[in-house]
């Protein structure tokens, strides 16, 4: 089941088993029915990377809100950016 056809695990599988099959934003164990998506941690439009040490799973409403937040993060952090190339 957690296998691919060349015996190697996909990042999904194995950020599943680091987090113990738990959901990292909701922290309720994933079923066998969960709508499951990899998260990147640090969004790529923030500079975050494909390490696995960036990639996380969650379930894909739990991905929409950290999507939705992140989006305000970056907002925050453009202004952030701008006021700084102001000083
Ligand atoms: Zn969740």
């Amino acid at each position: 089941m957690f296998q691919n056809m060349n015996g190697k695990k996909t990042k999904k599988q194995v950020c599943l088993i680091k987090q113990k099959f738990i959901c990292n934003h909701c922290e309720q164990a994933f079923k066998h029915d969960s709508i499951m998506e990899l998260d990147h941690i640090v969004p790529k439009s923030c500079g975050g990377g494909e390490q696995s040490t960036n990639l996380q799973v969650l379930h894909r409403h739990c991905h929409d809100i950290k999507t939705r937040d992140d989006g305000r993060y970056h907002a925050r952090h453009e202004t952030w950016i701008r006021s700084i190339a102001s000083w």
